[in-house]
Parts: C-alpha cells; sequence; structure tokens
C-alpha cells in the first residue's frame, strides 16, 4: 500500500466510533446519538461524515465548549494520530479552511486560499507575530506542506472534499514561518 492508502485506512479506522452528543442528520434531523461516525443515517441513508464534514468546516473556534465543539475536538484527535500531528495542529487548519471558505461564498478553495485563510485566522488568534510562530510551530504547523498534509487527513477521514485537480503538492512552498507574515500583521476588522 501507498503512504497514503494506509493513512486512509488507518482514518477509516479511527473513524469507528460512536457519537455521544446529540446531532442531527444533514439530511433528515434525525438525532444520531449512539451511531459510529462511519456509518449512515438510519432514516435517510445520509452517510454520517456528510453531516460531519459540514460541522468540521463550518467556522468555529477551536475552543468552542459545549457539545459540538466535542465532537470537533474527538475528530480532530483522530486525525491527528494517522497524520501525526498535534491535535491543536489540526483544529487550527479545520478553522483555516472555515475562513477561507467564508471568504470565497463557501465554494471550495485552493490550497493558495487556504493558506490565506490560516494567515488570517492566525492574525485574529494570536496577540501577536512571535506568539503565533510559537506556537504554529508547536502544533506541526511550520510550512505549507505541513498544512497539505493536514488537510489530505481530514479528506481522507471524509472530513473535507478533494475537488478534481487537487493534490497535496499544491501545498508546496507557500509559506514557512518565516515568511507568512511577511506583508504585516493586521489586527482583524
Ligand atoms: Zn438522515
Amino acid at each position: 500500500m501507498t503512504d497514503a492508502a494506509t493513512r486512509g485506512a488507518q482514518v477509516i479506522e479511527a473513524n469507528h466510533f460512536s457519537i455521544d452528543i446529540d446531532i442531527r442528520c444533514a439530511g433528515c434531523e434525525y438525532n444520531l446519538r449512539g451511531l459510529t461516525v462511519d456509518s449512515r443515517c438510519p432514516e435517510c441513508g445520509m452517510p454520517i461524515l456528510e453531516t460531519l464534514r459540514s460541522l468540521a468546516q463550518a467556522f468555529v473556534h477551536q475552543d468552542q465548549a459545549g457539545s459540538l465543539g466535542k465532537l470537533r475536538r474527538q475528530l480532530a484527535t483522530k486525525v491527528a494520530a494517522v497524520v501525526g500531528v498535534p491535535r491543536d495542529g489540526v483544529l487550527f487548519v479545520m478553522d483555516a479552511l472555515g475562513v477561507a471558505r467564508r471568504r470565497h461564498d463557501n465554494r471550495h478553495v485552493t490550497a493558495r486560499e487556504l493558506c490565506d485563510g490560516l494567515r488570517e485566522r492566525a492574525m485574529a488568534y494570536f496577540n501577536d507575530i512571535d506568539e503565533a510562530r510559537d506556537l504554529l510551530a508547536e502544533w506541526g504547523l511550520r510550512t505549507s506542506e505541513d498544512v497539505g498534509r493536514i488537510v489530505f487527513g481530514l479528506i481522507s477521514a471524509g472530513l473535507a472534499q478533494a475537488a478534481e485537480g487537487d493534490s497535496e503538492s499544491n501545498f508546496d512552498g507557500l509559506f514557512t514561518l518565516d515568511n507568512l507574515f511577511a506583508s504585516g500583521w493586521l489586527d482583524p476588522e
């Protein structure tokens, strides 16, 4: 098996856990509590991952309290274990994906747009550039290639979708922590 296939198999294994909060099926609003993440809604047949994908991509602060935040952290933990990065790194990329999609009317975003979303999210989330660099490094987000690995981990887990022409190599060379904030540190509007 290729590395990607091995990773995919591990993610499928990782998705075989039960949902222990009330969450409504995106197709029919059936309560999915107690079902496993890799199964289907018993009412309408929609894969539960489709409901979770919208949750994973919705712009939700990574420290969000409550049951949705808890499920989001559980999903991120599974992906983190497979990709081999800290959970906070996965959560931050999920946040960046949410920011980028919101900037682009919820359409599919490119690698470059996602990295722009990550920079924007960083400037809103961290107090200053030094803190941003320190924590992003600690979370395994040192380069755009690191972001690409996590995005493709999310895709393998069914929590994000790839479009035609998407590949991990689209993330090559887009940023390092030395140049991510080269255009300056802007406090959010
Ligand atoms: Zn349903």
